[in-house]
Parts: structure tokens; C-alpha cells; sequence
């Protein structure tokens, strides 16, 4: 924490993260094999497809899949995924994408399963048709969205069901894959913050998911501007057909056989809607290099320590005035378990708005989570954290909840 910054050294203020894996403040750091491995990457030439090729194995094999893909994110996955259930293997559709003139175009969500993220799937050129109700919130006891209101919305329009998998979603990912594979629909699953467990990598394919879709720069701690998708092989090369450059002649458009079975194809489709969703040899090398090491990490051991850290927080913080830490397990909204800090505004020194703002406003920045500002709420998740910067926040969030603010 002590050593310079390349922000520093820009005269860019740096950032102690206490909110996890949050991509506006850097996402996580990415492991320094993964570094190194881009830093070589970048000064040799390669084929991007063979690349993606070697990746789409990999992915297969860990996530069960037939196939896989790596994107510039997660939403950039939701969005060649929609474009390949849009266009499926008609190069016509995909070059007229996000045109959807003539194509079934729909995009069946559960309401509830609405996120700013689904912008992805109109980007491509769907149009989201969101069924359910959010009655729950009434307290009436009702479910967020029926099974039967999901097979009623598919019509000769369906172009997909998006679902966003979190560990409180309903329905469950089975019934709705078993709807929708009843009607030939494809499921496409944001599943981009389920990791860890290691074994959600292949869990959401299992449950009968057509298109999966993880975040690289999360907990996999990979380049931050990578993805991954995990699917079926026909849905994937349409992804690769719309994402890599087409700028080919036909005669010599060779593209490796494990990605695009070019017998299936009239001719070389033009550059697709993916194109400028471009991924570098570097971020694709980084993400393969960064996976292989999520798969041997001890995700008990890191939990553990995750755990211990948010206990230390806790006490550090119970004997402050008009402050009520609790121990929140994580596996809720978050992998890692967090620090609920509740706020008595008319106790404690300062409101949990005041401290959020506070925090980020000094140097170095501290950011907390601020997802519960209107419970009065502020969340401190150690993921992130290294020791030093543990103790640091400590000493801020304790320091401005006891000292009045000016
Ligand atoms: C983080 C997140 C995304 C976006 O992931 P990127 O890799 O940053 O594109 C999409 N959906 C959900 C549910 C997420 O949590």
C-alpha cells in the first residue's frame, strides 16, 4: 500500500476496494501468472480462431459443455449469445443483426430477472418480453413468476429465455430449461458472479443451460476484460462466425474445424455484430492462464480467510457507538462473506450515506459497499483486501463513525 501506483504516478488517486469484486473500481487483481502470460502473448503472432479453438476446448472440458468461447466480459457473452440464437447458422441473419426484420426475435425473462446487463440482449437486436409479477415484495407469499407463465410467452417469436442464475432466482434453472426444451427454445444463463464454487462451472450446463455465460475478470481473476461462454457447439460457432474477422476470401477462409465446420456455410458471412467486441491474444491467453489457476485454488481456504477477516471487522466495530456490525455468510448476493454495518443515524457520528461518500472522497479512495444505503446500511467485503489495507479501512470506517463530521 505504501509503494507507488502507476495511479500515483498518473495522478490518478488509488483505490482500497472493501466492496469485492466491483467492476467500476478495477474488478479484482488479476493473478500475476495471468500478467505474465499476457506480457508474452503480446510480442508473438497467433491465429485468434486457433486460439479460441484451444480455449473452446479448455472451456468444454471444464464446464462440461460442447463448446466454449472467450468474450471481452460477461455482457458482451449475453450479447453474442443472443445474437447467436437470433441468427443461429444463417449468415443472411447475422449479417442483417440487430436488424430482426423476418427473424423471430424475442427474448423471454422473468421479470425479476431483469438486470441493467440485459441491455446485452437488445443490443444484439432482441427484444426482451418479461413475464411474471414482483408481488413479493407486496408480502403476499406469491412466487415472482409461475412455471406456466414462461411456456405461455413462447410463441413462433421466441428467439430464446434469458435467466439470470443467483443463488435467490426463481424459478429453478431446471424447470425452465425442461419448458423450454419441450418448445426447442434455447436457455441462455448470466451466471457471470457464480464462481466460486468451482463446480458451477459445469452445474448451470447440468441443470439442461444451452449458452452459460461467466465473468473472467471476477473470482477468476483473469484480465478484467474478459468472458467466458460455455454451450452448445452449434451456438458457439455462430458466436465465433460473428465475432472473429471475416474479412476473408473464400478460397482461403480456413477456419479451424473444432470452431466452424465451414460445410455448414453457403460462403464467408461478412463482419458481424460481435466485431467490435474484439478480444486481444493477451486477454485470451490471460483468462486461459488465470482459469487453469482458479481451478487449483483452495476456494475453502480463501473462504476461511475471507471469513476470519469479516469477524475481525465485526469486533473491531461492535464497540462503536450507534453501529451494529453483522457476520453476513456470503453466498447470498456475494461468494464471500461480508460485514453488514448498520448505522444509527442518531447515534453514530455520521449516516451510512455520509460515510460512503466520505470514504470515497478521501485519499487514498475507500470504497464499501453501498447496495443497503436505504436500510442504512453499508457492506465491507474483505475479498479484496490485502492485510495492510484491511487494517486500513478499519481504522477509516471506525475514525469518521466516532468523530462528528464538519
Ligand atoms: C458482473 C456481472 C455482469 C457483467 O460482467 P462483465 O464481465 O463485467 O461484463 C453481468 N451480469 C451479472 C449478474 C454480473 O454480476
Amino acid at each position: 500500500m505504501s509503494e507507488k501506483t502507476v495511479y500515483d504516478e498518473l495522478g490518478v488517486p488509488s483505490v482500497i476496494n472493501a466492496s469485492g469484486t466491483k467492476t467500476r473500481i478495477g474488478g479484482s487483481r488479476i493473478r500475476p501468472e495471468a500478467v505474465e502470460a499476457m506480457g508474452r502473448a503480446a510480442t508473438e503472432f497467433v491465429r485468434l480462431s486457433d486460439l479460441q479453438a484451444k480455449a473452446s476446448e479448455r472451456i468444454a472440458t471444464v464446464t462440461g459443455s460442447q463448446a466454449g468461447y472467450v468474450t471481452c466480459g460477461a455482457d458482451a457473452g449475453l450479447l453474442l449469445a443472443a445474437a447467436a440464437t437470433l441468427a443461429g447458422d444463417d449468415p443472411a441473419a447475422m449479417d442483417q443483426l440487430p436488424d430482426t426484420d423476418g427473424i423471430p426475435d424475442e427474448i423471454i425473462m422473468p421479470r425479476t430477472h431483469r438486470t441493467g446487463y440485459d441491455h446485452a440482449f437488445r443490443g444484439a437486436g432482441a427484444t426482451i418480453v418479461d413475464v411474471g409479477t414482483n408481488d413479493r415484495v407486496l408480502g403476499t407469499g406469491s412466487t415472482a413468476v409461475e412455471p406456466w407463465e414462461i411456456e405461455r410467452a413462447i410463441t413462433e417469436q421466441t428467439a430464446a429465455i434469458g435467466y439470470v442464475q443467483k443463488p435467490y432466482t426463481e424459478p429453478a434453472l431446471s424447470t425452465v430449461t425442461d419448458i423450454a426444451s419441450a418448445y426447442d427454445v434455447p436457455v441462455i444463463v448470466d451466471a457471470a458472479a457464480e464462481l466460486p464454487p468451482t463446480e458451477n462451472l459445469s452445474r448451470f450446463i447440468e441443470d439442461g443451460a444451452d449458452l452459460v455465460v461467466f465473468s473472467g475478470g471476477k473470482a477468476i481473476r483473469g484480465p478484467q476484460t474478459t468472458g467466458i461462454v460455455a454451450g452448445r457447439r452449434d451456438l458457439v460457432e455462430s458466436i465465433a462466425l460473428q465475432h472473429l474477422d471475416m474479412h476473408a476470401a473464400g478460397e482461403v477462409w480456413q477456419p479451424p474445424a473444432a470452431l466452424v465446420d465451414i460445410d455448414r456455410f453457403d460462403g464467408v458471412p461478412r463482419q458481424g455484430i460481435g466485431r467490435p467486441l474484439k478480444v486481444g491474444k493477451e486477454e485470451l491467453v490471460g483468462l486461459l492462464v488465470a482459469l487453469e489457476s482458479f481451478l487449483e485454488d483452495d476456494h475453502d481456504a480463501a473462504h476461511d480467510r475471507w471469513r476470519r477477516d469479516a469477524e475481525r471487522i465485526v469486533s473491531a466495530l461492535e464497540s462503536v457507538h450507534g453501529v451494529d456490525p453483522t457476520l453476513d455468510g456470503g453466498g447470498d448476493v456475494s461468494v464471500a462473506p461480508a460485514v453488514a454495518v448498520h448505522v444509527d443515524t442518531a447515534v453514530a457520528a455520521c449516516s451510512a450515506t455520509e460515510l460512503v461518500r466520505t470514504l470515497r472522497a478521501e485519499s487514498p479512495r475507500v470504497f464499501v459497499g453501498a447496495d443497503r444505503l436505504d436500510e442504512d446500511v453499508v457492506t465491507i467485503n474483505p475479498m479484496c483486501l490485502e492485510e495492510s489495507e484491511l487494517d486500513h479501512v478499519i481504522e477509516r470506517v471506525s475514525s469518521h463513525l466516532t468523530t462528528s463530521q464538519e
